[in-house]
């Protein structure tokens, strides 16, 4: 059992700054948890403290059914892996593998055993004789996450380990993560996972939850499904997805908005989604993702028109971004290739017509915390 629980808690660094505030979190066993946000919102300070690299100040944390504030590292039942993996230059991948067991006087034969096993796992068994000079950027992260296999900790603690790799490495490393974590939960030792990263497709694409923080603070714990559909507040809807939310400061006026100045023209809320928020007439902020606004003439029925100079395109390659504006807004819409085609030959300032998808919209408050106005 290893449920990670973080009670009240909290993190002031000695200089006084204050990078914690009140986390509770249940990380579930054999759970794949992901931590995101922004550069700054105190990811690793989180990741450290479960990993017991840095102090708490205030609160409880528990692993399994112990209270590990005080415990070291080494007690904690812990693997981390980091984004610089750090390899010993002068070792093979399969010393670099066994390294921590030899130093725990682990038997030769089980050490050999765990090492293998790790190795299969991440299909490097031809590896094992290289020194890390001979291994590419993806090969020296498995090797690292090899590290922390052998091991066999209760919990894996991830702090962006793939952020040195370029784009289409991370793309396959997220999915050897992923699949790692199924085959040892299929294999009957599933690992608690606290994986951390500032981007929103890894989180999105390996969290089975997500845990959005900002500043310090948690803003929303969720499935991927429900952090997209459901974003309890502006920060997280703009955050998750991309290209980002368009998000505007818009009126309501019982079900209808007005929007920058278009004029007479108001953007009625379908009843259904009205019905699903607490409204109340004035100042808000309008969220509609840019997939949920087409172009014209392409727009599906119940689709609501509204007048846009075009600003720019972008060929996406199946798709095309298209940046507009409306009543002096900045809005994008994300388009099949088919039906954005006709405006890349556009000037710059042509009146187009975006058609919203109002049954997508969403509403936040219009303070700072901008919180959902759903029910
Ligand atoms: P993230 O990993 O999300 O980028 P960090 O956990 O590294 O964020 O940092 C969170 C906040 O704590 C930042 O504002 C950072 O400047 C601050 N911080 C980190 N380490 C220290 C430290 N040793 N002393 C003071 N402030 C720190
Ligand atoms: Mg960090």
């Amino acid at each position: 059992m290893a449920v990670v629980s973080l009670r009240k808690v909290e993190k002031t660094y000695p200089n006084g700054f204050k990078a914690v505030h009140g986390v509770d979190l249940e990380v579930r066993d054999g759970e794949f948890m992901v931590f995101v946000g922004p550069s700054g919102c105190a990811k690793s300070t989180l990741l450290r403290m479960v990993a017991g690299l840095e102090s708490i100040s205030g609160g409880e944390l528990r692993i399994g059914d112990r209270a590990v504030n005080d415990l070291p590292p080494k007690q904690r039942g812990i693997a981390m892996v980091f984004q610089n993996y750090a390899l010993y230059p002068h070792m093979t991948v399969y010393d670099n593998l066994g390294f921590g067991l030899r130093l725990a006087k682990t038997p030769k034969a089980e050490l050999d055993q765990r090492v293998r096993h790790a190795a299969k796992l991440l299909e490097m068994e031809h590896l094992l004789e290289r020194y890390p000079k001979q291994l590419s950027g993806g090969q020296a992260q498995r090797v690292a996450v090899g590290r922390a296999i052998v091991k066999k900790p209760e919990v894996f603690l991830f702090d962006e380990p793939l952020s040195n790799l370029d784009a289409k490495l991370r793309a396959a490393m997220r999915v050897r993560l992923t699949e790692l974590h199924r085959a040892l939960r299929d294999a009957g030792q599933p690992a608690t996972t606290i994986y951390v990263t500032h981007d929103q497709v890894e989180a999105m694409t390996m969290g089975e939850r997500i845990c959005v923080l900002k500043a310090g603070v948690i803003q929303q714990v969720d499935t991927p499904t429900a952090l997209y559909e459901r974003p309890a507040n502006a920060f997280v809807g703009g955050f998750i997805g991309s290209p980002e939310m368009n998000l505007v400061g818009a009126e309501l006026f019982g079900h209808r908005l007005r929007l920058g100045h278009l004029g007479e023209q108001l953007l009625p809320l379908p009843a259904a989604r009205a019905d699903a928020m607490a409204l109340r007439d004035g100042a808000v902020q309008f969220g509609l993702r840019p997939e949920h606004i087409g172009v014209a003439p392409s727009g599906r029925s119940g689709e609501l028109a509204v007048p846009a100079l075009l600003r720019f395109t972008e060929h996406m390659g199946a798709e095309i971004y298209v940046h507009a504006e409306v009543g002096g807004l900045p809005f994008s819409a994300r388009v099949p290739a088919e039906s954005g085609q006709a405006l890349t030959t556009l000037a710059r300032g042509s009146a187009i017509t975006l058609q919203f998808q109002m049954d997508h919209a969403h509403l936040f408050a219009a303070d700072e915390a901008g919180a959902s106005l759903r029910r």
